[in-house]
């Protein structure tokens, strides 16, 4: 069971007039529609994951028009899905998170590229850049360029979002090339409305197969003709597309000598911190002209020169680097004859996100170079504010408020799998941990402090290869059941199986790929499947990791129930210490707690309302006994576990207790008796509804409690 989308869903089905309200990356979903898709696929991720989520939940209003939705099990399984437009003429669109679902379908990318499409190709890449990215510095700018895709970065608006999506498939007809829209966090969880318009069924019918066209093969020596056609035709295409439908906007300004060329992601921090510098006008609208570029590959030379034409210098705002729109602009120029001066990196910064601060310190240095007529004095002050208001924060929370690094949800099923870790560490000492992309990560932070490489998702045990045979301690990697699929038994378990390897895999199998949103896998139980709309499993075979790491011959091969820590313990130091050659793997198996929490709730909630007996398991910590050496703290993370004052006027430190945040998933209780940590440790069921023997026997106790508290 995943998080349901039914509003979003419904949202999807509005037709000609009706207001959309909701959030960019929905609207992006309605607007394929809109452009008459065939069909969509993907792999999900931040932060674009709703989009492939609101299409698997609406597939049956999406069968009524004849659109196909492929949940993908990766980004090179989702860009080869673009095939289809390659020798068809149908619409279709892809989505993944970039940079590094990008870096997995490059292959399948070129490949398609290559040959270019006759029916729309849009890839939407959720371009999680900057502060809150959980990805490396990269850019897609960079694939596009190397590929000869169109690249589209949208003003964050949501009707002209919508636009620029339905006019992404014409430019890929027009110019015979996938097209990339790159949307950043803002865009996609920017909230607003449309007007919609209907939907078109892509009115798709069995059709015969595509005739033999060597053209549409990916192979030499029809690349060579491919390569002509990319710079001579469809690069030229694709420009004069974008000019002649003002996909480029231009917005105008007083100050007309200078101007600002602006990445169209950019645009609202750049209105915003024009609006911080001073450097509007009674309107609130830029004094400086604007030229925004919500197509950023490939750049239309005229626009730019006409643009620059007459002005004394132009300050180019493009984040990431290398920069490779100011490059391209400078040679334009230069070519041009144009003597207009380009600022940008130098007077911007080189790394970083373009956060308003930023972009106020850049337009000063850059007015105060090129355009004195826009005082300064606004800019300054509200740059000495928001260093004095930085300061006091500093100074209120450095040293009272602890870092808090990212950690696993309370009562998370891989929490104590890396305590058991723990405490194998302090009998067998350490070794080399290959970790992986997933939840199962956040060991990396404090406590557990475990994980000494990530190189991608699913590629922790490939990484192990060659630290193996120089390690005295036979390495350790891990995996989640997403990793496990995206690329860890292909890329991992089949190449160590082949190679003899002596690593022990941890695969964490919790049902789904939690990091992204608990979306299923194929090895999802049936029970907890949702697949269409209506709750109808998509399959109803079980296909377990251990059926297929049986399959290609792992032969030491071990289940162990998450929780169960001293089982967890002994079998991980059975994996590391046995003389059993080849890969050894466990899987450590446990429910998401997020998602045993959503299905619980809903349940509870049922039954309260219906007057039934509901048990719910806590635990706590007696003020008394706890001696608060944080032992169990150590051990476990878990965000549950806080301190509060002590009862004892003798004590001064405060006593380790948990909060109402416990599931009672049991780690506490564990730990406790595996490592003997400390009596204060008790388990307490709160029960609703209770009997009336239940109530007897609570009366009963609480009669003797106080007798013995009397006496
Ligand atoms: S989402 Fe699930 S697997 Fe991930 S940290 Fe939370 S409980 Fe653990
Ligand atoms: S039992 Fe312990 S580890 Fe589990 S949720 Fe409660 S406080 Fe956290």
């Amino acid at each position: 069971m995943e998080r349901s989308f039914a509003r979003e869903v419904t949202l999807l089905a509005q037709g000609d007039g009706q207001v959309f309200h909701g959030e960019g990356i929905v609207a992006v979903t309605k607007a394929l529609l809109q452009a008459g898709v065939s069909y969509v696929g993907g792999y999900q991720g931040s932060p674009v994951s709703q989009l492939l989520d609101v299409m698997v939940q609406a597939r049956e209003y999406l069968d009524t028009l004849g659109v196909h939705v492929e949940a993908c099990t990766n980004e090179a399984s989702a860009a080869a899905l673009l095939a289809a437009s390659v020798n068809y003429p149908l619409r279709g669109a892809v989505t993944w998170k970039s940079i590094v679902g990008t870096n997995v379908a490059s292959d399948a990318l070129s490949n398609i590229a290559s040959p270019g499409v006759q029916g729309g190709a849009l890839i939407i890449v959720g371009e999680d850049y900057g502060e809150g990215s959980s990805v490396v510095q990269e850019r897609t700018h960079a694939f596009a360029m190397k590929s000869s895709l169109c690249l589209l970065d949208p003003r964050p608006n949501l009707p002209h979002i919508v636009r620029i999506v339905e006019q992404a498939f014409p430019l890929s007809e027009a110019a015979a090339t996938p097209v990339v829209l790159q949307l950043r966090i803002r865009a996609c969880h920017l909230q607003g409305s449309f007007v919609c318009r209907d939907n078109v069924a892509p009115g798709t019918t069995p059709r015969a197969a595509a005739a033999y066209d060597p053209s549409r093969l990916s192979h030499p020596p029809f690349t060579f003709e491919h390569e002509r056609l990319k710079v001579e035709e469809r690069l030229p295409a694709a420009r004069r597309f974008i000019e002649a439908h003002r996909i480029n906007e231009l917005f105008d300004g007083d100050v007309a000598d200078v101007g600002i060329i602006v990445q169209g992601g950019v645009f609202n921090h750049l209105l915003a911190a024009l609006g911080a510098a001073g450097f509007v006008d009674a309107q609130g609208a830029s004094r400086i002209p604007i030229l925004v570029l919500n197509a950023t590959y490939p750049l239309v030379p005229q626009e730019l020169v006409r643009f620059c034409a007459g002005k004394r210098a132009a300050l180019v705002l493009e984040e990431g680097h290398p920069e490779f729109i100011e490059f391209e602009l400078s040679t334009v120029l230069a070519r041009s004859g144009s003597a207009c001066a380009i600022r940008g990196k130098a007077t911007m910064s080189n790394a970083g996100e373009y956060t308003t601060d930023r972009l106020v310190l850049g337009l000063t240095r850059f007015a105060t170079e090129f355009a004195p007529q826009l005082a300064t004095d606004v800019a300054d002050a509200w740059r000495d504010e928001v260093d004095a208001a930085r300061a006091q924060a500093r100074a209120l929370l450095g040293s009272s408020v602890p870092p808090r690094p990212p950690g696993f949800c309370i009562g998370c099923p891989e929490r104590p799998v890396f305590s058991a870790l723990k405490l194998i560490e302090r009998d067998l000492g350490p070794r080399h941990v290959a970790a992986d992309i997933g939840c199962h990560s956040f060991a990396m932070f404090e406590p557990f402090q475990i994980g000494n490489s990530i190189t991608g998702y699913g590629l922790g045990l490939a990484s192990a290869a060659a630290v193996a045979p120089v390690s005295a301690q036979r390495p350790l990697a891990t995996v989640g059941d997403g990793g496990f699929w995206h690329n860890g038994f292909l890329s991992g378990v089949t190449s160590a199986i082949k190679n003899g390897a002596d690593t022990v895999l941890l695969v964490f199998k919790n049902g789904y790929t939690s990091a992204t949103g608990t979306q299923e896998l194929v090895s999802t139980p049936p029970a907890a499947r949702r697949g269409h709309a209506g709750g109808e499993s998509t399959t109803g075979a079980d296909h377990t990791i251990e059926d297929v790491l049986r399959g290609v011959g792992v032969g030491w091969l071990r289940t162990v129930h998450t929780y169960d820590v001293a089982t967890v313990k002994r079998t991980l130091a059975d994996a590391f210490t046995t003389n059993t050659p080849g890969l050894k793997v466990v899987v450590a198996e446990g429910e998401c707690q997020l998602e045993r929490q959503r299905r619980l709730r809903s349940a509870v909630a049922q039954a309260n309302a219906s007057g039934q007996r509901v048990v719910r398991v806590r635990y706590g910590i007696d003020p008394d006994v706890c001696s608060g050496d944080r032992a169990c703290v150590r051990l476990s993370g878990c965000p549950s576990l806080t301190v509060a004052p002590a009862r004892d006027p003798l004590r001064v430190d405060p006593v380790t207790t948990i909060d109402a945040g416990c599931v009672g998933c049991g780690l506490c209780g564990e730990l406790a008796q595996t490592q003997a940590l400390c009596p204060s440790f008790h388990r307490v069921e709160v029960i609703r509804a209770p009997g009336a023997w239940e109530r007897f026997v609570a009366g009963v106790r609480a009669f003797a409690t106080r007798a013995v508290l009397a006496a």
